[in-house]
């Protein structure tokens, strides 16, 4: 792959769709010189989605440690919450709720290339958590959740998008939701790649 091809994947999640973003997410894309090479707008499947998170046991396991360490926080009992404070047993409730969260609303999948395309994407989007996000970023101008708040409702944090973290993530999400001779366009953009 040529460094200025490098690929991601981006969904808009439900409430980025609900609270009419997805031309404004795009835009942020384009407007730093990426280039939307696949887009659909689709309703999920529950197996899509179920697919899409890892099942591993350490990604499963990090969601229990991340909800935990909010908990620990803000002075609030994950016994008395969940009935456990063990990571492995709160990361996969975790994960239930983010597959509930994203087959709630229709969404809209892209691959988003260009140089840099993850790193590119990840900080466009900023940082999981909205609170924390800095204005300029999609999820730092149009959302503020909390993990505190979040997780007590028994939901995933709302941050409007999901973006691979990694060239390998990348890799294996785009095959998941394009397939693997995946429907990618190729054009030249004006400035960018002449
Ligand atoms: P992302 O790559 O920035 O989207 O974050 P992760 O891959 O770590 O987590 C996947 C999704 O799970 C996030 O986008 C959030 O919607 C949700 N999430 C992550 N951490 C927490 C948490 O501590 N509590 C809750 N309720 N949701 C979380
Ligand atoms: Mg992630």
């Amino acid at each position: 792959m040529k460094i200025k091809e490098e690929r991601t994947f981006v969904l808009v999640k439900p409430d980025g769709v609900r609270k009419g973003l997805i031309g404004e997410i795009i835009k942020r894309f384009e407007q730093r010189d990426m280039k939307i090479v696949a887009l659909e707008m689709f309703t999920p499947t529950r197996a899509m989605i179920d697919q899409h998170y890892p099942k591993d046991k350490a990604w499963v396991t990090r969601l229990g440690e991340k909800t935990l360490n909010t908990f620990t926080k803000y002075g609030i009992s994950a016994k008395k919450e969940y009935g456990t404070d063990d990571p492995a047993k709160i990361g996969p409730q975790v994960r239930t709720w983010l597959v509930d969260f994203m087959v709630s609303a229709p969404l809209v999948k892209m691959v988003v290339q260009g140089v840099h395309a993850v790193d590119m994407v990840r900080k466009i989007a900023g940082p999981t958590m909205p609170y924390l996000a800095d204005m300029g970023t999609i999820r730092g101008d149009y959302s503020n959740d909390s993990p505190a708040i979040a997780n007590l409702e028994k939901r995933p944090v709302y941050n409007l998008v999901h973006a691979s973290e990694t060239p390998e993530e990348a890799k294996h999400e785009i095959a998941h939701w394009f397939g693997k001779d995946a429907k990618i366009v190729s054009y030249k953009r004006f400035g960018v790649d002449e």
